[in-house]
This record gives C-alpha cells, structure tokens and sequence, in this order.
C-alpha cells in the first residue's frame, strides 16, 4: 500500500509541500487551523502568490477538473490523523514579541492537537525550523500524548526551499536531510522522498540536533554572506571604490562564488532575520552564545543598510522628507514573492513616511500585504504611476518587472530623475543614458 501523507500547517511551506507531494504520487491531506485557508486551497485557490503553485494544485485537487483527485484540506484532526501514515508538521515558528527566541507555540499546539488522536502507527515529521533540542523534547511528548505510544515516532526533515522556486525546490531538492531515531522512519522517508532520491538527490541522515542545527547553521552561512558583502560596500563607498566589481572579482574564486554577493539593502523575510536571532538565542540557553556573537554584526550590518537606504533618499531630496514625493520600486522582501514579513522595502518606505515624505509603493504581487501591514503609505496601481511627480525613485526589491522598466518612459514621468538602486540590479548606464542620476549602495555616483 503506498503511503499516504498529511501535512499540518499550510503557509508557504505546508501549500508548497502538500502540492509536491502529491505530483510525487501520493494521497496527500492538507490541514490548517486558519479554516479561510483551507476552502481556498480546496477550491484550488493558493493563499498567496508562489509561481507554479497554483497549477500543482489546479493539478491534484479533488474535485477540480481532471485533477488526480490526490490532493484533499480539512480541519479536523481526527480525519488527518486517521488517514495519514506520515504526518508533515509545517506551522510557523516566528520570533517572540520583544526576544530574540523562537516562539515554538505553534508547533507545540500542533503536536498537542494531533497526537491524541494518534491511535495507529504514525511517522510524525516536523519540517518547521526550530531552536536545537526541540526534536527530542517534542517526541517525548508525542510518547506520552498519543494512544500509539512508541509506535508514534518522529523525525526531523528541516526544509531549504525558496520562495520564488518553492515548487521546483520541492520537487527537486540540492539535498535532503532528516533526523531520525529509527531505521524504520529512515526506510519511510526513503519511501517518500523517492522520486528526488532516485534523481540522485543527497540524503543526509542524521540524529535529531544535527538535522535541526543544519539549517539553522545554513540560514547563519547564509545571512553572513550577504553581509560580508555588505559590510564591503559600505567600506568601498568610503574609500571611493566600487563593491559590484569587488563581488564579480572575488566570486571568481570558486571558494566564494558568485551567489549571494550582490551588495544592497539586505536580508529580510520570514526566515533569515528571526532564524539567525533565534540561534544566537538558542546558543545562549546552552552556554555557547560566544560562538555566535559574530551573528549579532551580521544581524546589524543588515539593519544598517535599511538605515543607510534612508540617508541616501534624504540627501537625494535636498536634507530632509517633508513634503517630498517619493517612489518606492518594490514591498515583497524578495523577488517573485508576495511576502512582506520583515521586508526592507517596506521599512525604507515605513521609514520615509514617518519622516514626512510622501511615500508611493508599487510592487507586482506584494500590494495586498503591504497595504495591511502599512496601511498609511501610498500605494500605485503600476510602476509609472508610482514614478509620476516623484522627486526620488527607491528600487527595492529586485523583481524582473523593474529590471525591465523604461528609464525613458519613467523620465517623462518623473517630478526629478533620481533613481537610488537599492539592489545593484539595474543597468546604470541605460538609465544615465536615459538622463537620470543613478546611484547604487557601495559603488561610485559617476
Ligand atoms: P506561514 O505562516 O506561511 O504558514 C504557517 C501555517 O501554519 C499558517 O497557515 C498557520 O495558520 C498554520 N498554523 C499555525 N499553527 C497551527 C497549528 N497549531 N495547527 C495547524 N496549522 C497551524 O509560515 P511558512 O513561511 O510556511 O513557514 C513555516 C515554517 O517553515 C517556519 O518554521 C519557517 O521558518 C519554515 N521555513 C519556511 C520557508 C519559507 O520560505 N517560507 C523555508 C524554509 C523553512
């Protein structure tokens, strides 16, 4: 009998995953406690813009025409936990309000939801990023809440996908890596994860800490590169040289390499900034916070460059915001992406506005979010109508839609042309030609 999987939490993650998982072949339930959620996905609807997601669900859903019938959502635990053989756990793990620790609340209450009904054998795996150690204290208490007993084991299986290319992340992973306790959740996730194994994925096995240090320890490696960079531009603005070339020179070395290397306003996102400070705090609990301090610079050189961003609108304007229309390019924290969660865009342009100026956001998929989260800023139904009257342009996140804007469209347009690229991923010499002063972080006004 093949196996059948449920997935608990269905965000950016969990939608992702429970799609994938049924392309892989599987009867797949899909549950979440947010019941809005669960009739859009059952109607084959994604709560939120992921490229690809959509048709995977369009794909898979029961009901939907010449679907597979694969893919079913409810909310009720009983069902979920009846039906499935492997149990994915993909909840949220944000950071507390006011510390810089992991909140685990909502994994807790899935796992104190679902294991009560656990009555038959079960491989619950949790896939949400979360501080070292909590593995093995939540399968403690997965013995103790579920009527299974031992024969309701868990895993970890930390997730690397990226917004953007969730689905293809998913359905070919650079590496997969699980955490057991046992050979046979080894031997099940084998079985899951089949089709990318037979690819010639990676699998890592490993104990429970290793598994969730991995990505804790990838998310750190990750962060610090990009303010490596960083910290490079803001050395190269002082000395009058240029951190675009520097990158493009030391990425040539393949020991660094060429990603991850593009100076700019920096990491946000539902992930990296609350992920670096949860390590950093997790650390601490376990007497090795020394060994992390260096995260507290990456964390403030990233936090500079929003900060910087904002200098740099206000010397473009004269010395100060009031009354002063401004273009922001840009809310998503990245590309390809509606997600506005700790997004340096929007905290320019929150930034901005407090300081008087008169802020108008336009971004191609993030604008229902941001509007929720910064309610007071201006938003333009398109790029040109953010543009027009305005004395400065903030590119801020690099979507391909302003990569490939007409500086000569937007100079007719523009109240000034001024265009601050906050990305380094525009093309400086099409918009001089274009008769605009182009200035980038880290690199010469010229
Ligand atoms: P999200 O906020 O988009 O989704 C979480 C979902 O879990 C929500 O729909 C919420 O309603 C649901 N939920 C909360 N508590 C629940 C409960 N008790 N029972 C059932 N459902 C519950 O978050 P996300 O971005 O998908 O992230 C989920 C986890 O995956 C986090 O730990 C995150 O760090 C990790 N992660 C995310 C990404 C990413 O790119 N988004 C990548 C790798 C890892």
């Amino acid at each position: 009998m093949p196996l059948k999987l449920t997935v608990i939490g269905t965000g950016y993650l969990g939608a992702t995953h429970a799609a994938a998982m049924a392309e892989l072949g599987f009867e797949v339930l899909g549950l979440d406690i947010d019941p809005a959620k669960i009739e859009m996905l059952s109607r084959g609807k994604v709560p939120m813009y992921e490229p690809g997601l959509e048709d995977l669900l369009a794909r898979h859903v029961t009901g939907m025409d010449g679907s597979s019938g694969r893919l079913r959502f409810t909310t009720s635990w009983e069902e979920v936990a009846d039906f499935g053989d492997v149990h994915f756990v993909c909840v949220n793990t944000p950071q507390k309000h006011g510390e810089y620790a992991c909140d685990m609340s909502y994994v807790e209450s899935a796992f104190s939801l679902l294991a009560p009904h656990l009555r038959r054998p079960a491989l619950v795996v949790g896939k949400s990023t979360v501080p070292v150690g909590s593995a093995t204290r939540l399968a403690a208490l997965l013995r103790e809440l579920a009527p299974a007993g031992p024969d309701a084991e868990l895993a970890w299986n930390p997730e690397f996908l990226r917004e953007g290319f969730a689905v293809n992340d998913t359905l070919h992973p650079d590496r997969i890596v699980v955490g057991v306790n046992s050979e046979h959740a080894e031997e099940l996730l084998r079985q899951v994860y089949a089709g990318p194994l037979a690819e010639g994925t990676p699998f890592v096995v490993a104990d429970y800490p290793t598994a969730e240090l991995v990505k804790t320890a990838a998310n750190a490696f990750l962060a610090t590169k990009i303010s490596f960079i960083n910290a490079m531009a803001e050395v190269s603005e002082a000395a009058g040289g240029d951190v675009a070339k520097l990158a493009e020179a030391i990425g040539h070395d393949d020991r660094i390499g060429h990603k991850f290397l593009r100076a700019g306003i920096g990491f946000g996102g539902g992930c990296l900034p609350k992920d670096i400070r949860a390590f950093m705090a997790r650390a601490g609990e376990l007497g090795a916070d020394q060994a992390l301090t260096f995260l507290r610079e990456v964390d403030s050189i990233n936090m500079r460059r929003r900060t910087h961003m904002v200098e740099m609108a206000r010397e473009a304007v004269g010395g100060g915001f009031l009354g002063r229309r401004i273009a922001v390019l840009g809310a998503s924290f990245k590309p390809d992406s509606d997600d506005v969660r700790d997004s340096p865009a929007l905290n320019v342009a929150g930034q901005i506005h407090l300081q008087g100026g008169q802020v108008t956001v336009y971004d191609p998929k993030g604008m229902e979010n941001a509007k929720r989260l910064f309610p007071t800023l201006g938003y333009a139904p398109t790029a040109i109508d953010a543009v027009r009257g305005a004395e400065v342009v903030l590119h801020l996140t690099e979507w391909r839609e302003f990569r490939e804007l007409d500086p000569v469209a937007l100079a007719e347009v523009a109240g000034h042309r001024r265009i601050l690229d906050g990305r380094n991923a525009l093309d400086p010499a099409l918009w001089r030609k274009a008769g605009w002063t182009y200035r980038a972080m880290g690199r010469p006004s010229a």
